[in-house]
């Protein structure tokens, strides 16, 4: 994608988020009852998919690849159908989402189990079912060797490897920093040893494992921690080769994802092709034809079809700064809220009917409904002047917002919808329901539970 590429991408999606918006006030998809939704644009999200398979396509040199969705970016079932209809697969990291991938339809090989801390009873389901498992760390491995004796399994194994290439900007989600909780660390002493070894010894240990990001690591950062982990499966088919072996020991290799994305605004960068296209530089061999590639990228697939609409129920000035009291806050956008100078996002100021407003901006804060005072999705921002009644909008938001709810003064998980918009005409399609209030009371410990702990007595 050039330059003038990526900007029309951007351009033309913001044009179906105006439409989108304008249609949801006009169709009461966000309305005084409703008064914050999330809108997904399907358009955009099947786009995004089939960027991501033409652009290690173009690069690829016939190998067999799977691009497994991250589910935790978007657990949402009719996202994951909808990805999957587009090629991709499922990587899943808890019981939770394996259940939502399989809602979806997504088939066991084409589903990657990742996760630190799995259970011998998931570990025994997936094997059972022949999904990939990428084994953390060398007491999973031990775990392996016990479950694998009990029971063969067709599932393809691999193995997590930390490059401890250093981390990004964002501490948080830096996974390959020298003690990363993540992985087998590569560089720690007598590490690479037993790891050539590890390999030798099991004929079922075929794959190898990283993911360096995310939001916040440099691309050369990513690529640099790839590098090192198919140094690694070269110097393991080389040992199995000296040892008699015949063939490669390691014949996959997954890369993880991690792509960071542009908040700030709606141009695409980086792309999927520029990292495909810095991998294939940095790592000849991974797209020799050798190797099969598994990919998990997560939020550079779903975070620029997201939107987060909601009302703004009042306007107040304290100490000289105007605040807008919207309905959008910690329970759509913990992140932002908690940690607002790694996660900014853009805000849309439209007016009651849905239009964008475009007067002449003056500081605001966007406050949320939430009963705490750091309640805010942006501070001493620039916008245009928001009265009650108005609408704002979270842009970029589709992937680790309104899907990662904070349940916060008990505020319901917010409706989410996707949208198709034609010329004129715009569909919505429920993706997900509003959570209702009795929702809220049975998940509280309503019902049957109300009195257990009043009947409880001293034994
Ligand atoms: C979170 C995660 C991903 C996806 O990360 P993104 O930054 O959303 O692309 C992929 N693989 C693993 C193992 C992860 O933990």
């Amino acid at each position: 994608m050039g330059l003038d590429e990526r900007g029309q991408e951007g351009a033309a999606s913001a044009a179906r988020r105006e439409a989108a918006v304008r249609a949801a006030v006009r169709q009461q998809v966000v309305s005084a009852r409703q008064p914050v939704v999330a809108l997904l644009d399907v358009r955009r999200i099947r786009a995004a998919a089939g960027a991501l398979r033409a652009a290690f396509a173009e690069v690829g040199g016939g190998a067999e690849i799977l691009h497994a969705f991250a589910v935790k970016a978007t657990p949402l079932v009719p996202v994951l159908r909808l990805l999957a209809a587009e090629g991709l697969g499922a990587e899943v990291a808890s019981p939770g989402e394996l259940a939502l991938t399989r809602a979806a339809g997504v088939p066991a090989a084409r589903t990657v189990l990742d996760s630190p801390a799995k259970t011998t009873a998931e570990l025994r389901e997936a094997l059972a079912a022949g999904i990939t498992v990428n084994v953390d760390s060398r007491e999973e491995l031990a775990r392996l060797d016990a479950l694998l004796e009990e029971a063969p399994s067709t599932s393809p194994v691999g193995l997590r490897i930390n490059p401890q290439v250093g981390g990004g900007t964002i501490g948080a989600l830096s996974t390959a920093t020298a003690t990363s909780k993540f992985g087998v660390a590569l560089r720690d002493e007598g590490a690479r040893a037993w790891l050539v070894e590890a390999y030798l010894r099991r004929p079922w240990l075929t794959r190898v494992h990283a993911h360096v990001g995310s939001q916040g690591c440099p691309l050369e950062l990513m690529a640099a921690g790839v590098r090192e982990v198919v140094e690694l499966a070269e110097e393991v088919n080389r040992a199995h080769l000296a040892a008699g072996g015949q063939g490669r020991r390691i014949d996959t290799v997954d890369i993880g994802g991690g792509l960071p994305v542009n908040f700030a605004s709606d141009d695409v960068a980086p792309t999927h092709r520029d990292y495909a296209r810095l991998l294939a530089a940095t790592v000849p061999a991974l797209f020799d034809g050798r190797y099969g590639l598994v990919t998990e990228f997560g939020r550079s697939l779903l975070a620029k079809s997201g939107t987060i609409l909601a009302r703004v129920e009042y306007t107040k000035s304290a100490g000289g700064r105007r605040i807008a009291v919207t309905h959008a806050g910690a329970q759509v956008a913990v992140r932002t809220v908690f940690a607002p100078e790694s996660w900014p996002l853009r805000v849309a100021v439209f007016d009651a009917d849905g239009r964008p407003k475009h007067a002449s901006p003056v500081a605001q804060d966007i406050a949320g409904p939430c009963c705490f005072a750091g309640d805010l999705a942006a501070v001493d921002r620039l916008l245009p002047r928001i009265e009650a009644g108005d609408h704002i909008a979270l842009l970029d938001t589709g992937a680790y917002y309104f899907s990662h709810h904070y349940a916060y003064n008990t505020l319901p998980r917010p409706g989410v919808y996707g949208f198709a918009v034609h010329q004129q005409d715009v569909r919505f399609a429920t993706v997900r329901p509003p959570q209702t209030v009795e929702e809220l009371v049975a998940e509280s410990g309503g019902g049957s539970h109300a009195g257990d702990l009043s009947a409880l007595r001293r034994p």
